[in-house]
């Protein structure tokens, strides 16, 4: 069926966006800021807000992805949080690449 997508596909674009802009923040900011000639407590206040924006949209966007049948999040693998979702809920066995967030057929 068309026209929604799965909470899968949903999490995993969340997962990609994520690990992309780590290493932007982690590297490609502090190499280019520092090669301006900024100070270190200068790349410092830039990286600061950039890590926990990164923080606050990866942590908060993995609570939000969850299971619509069970609430478990898809970055979660038992008790551990891993950095990409998963395609069968680990608590109930859904498939999540076939319902989107509310728990509709896609
Ligand atoms: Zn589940």
């Amino acid at each position: 069926m068309a026209g929604s997508t799965s909470i899968y596909t949903i999490a995993r674009r969340h997962a990609v966006a994520t690990l992309l802009s780590m290493p932007i923040i982690m590297w490609v900011i502090p190499l280019f800021v520092s090669g301006k000639g900024y100070s270190f407590d200068a790349i410092s206040g830039i990286m600061m807000p950039l890590m926990v924006t990164l923080l606050i949209v990866g942590g908060g966007g993995s609570l939000l992805l969850v299971c619509p049948n069970c609430r478990k999040s898809l970055f979660m693998r038992g008790p551990f949080s891993v950095p990409w979702p998963a395609r069968t809920c680990s608590e109930c066995q859904t498939d999540l690449t076939r319902i989107d967030r509310k728990g509709a057929p896609v």
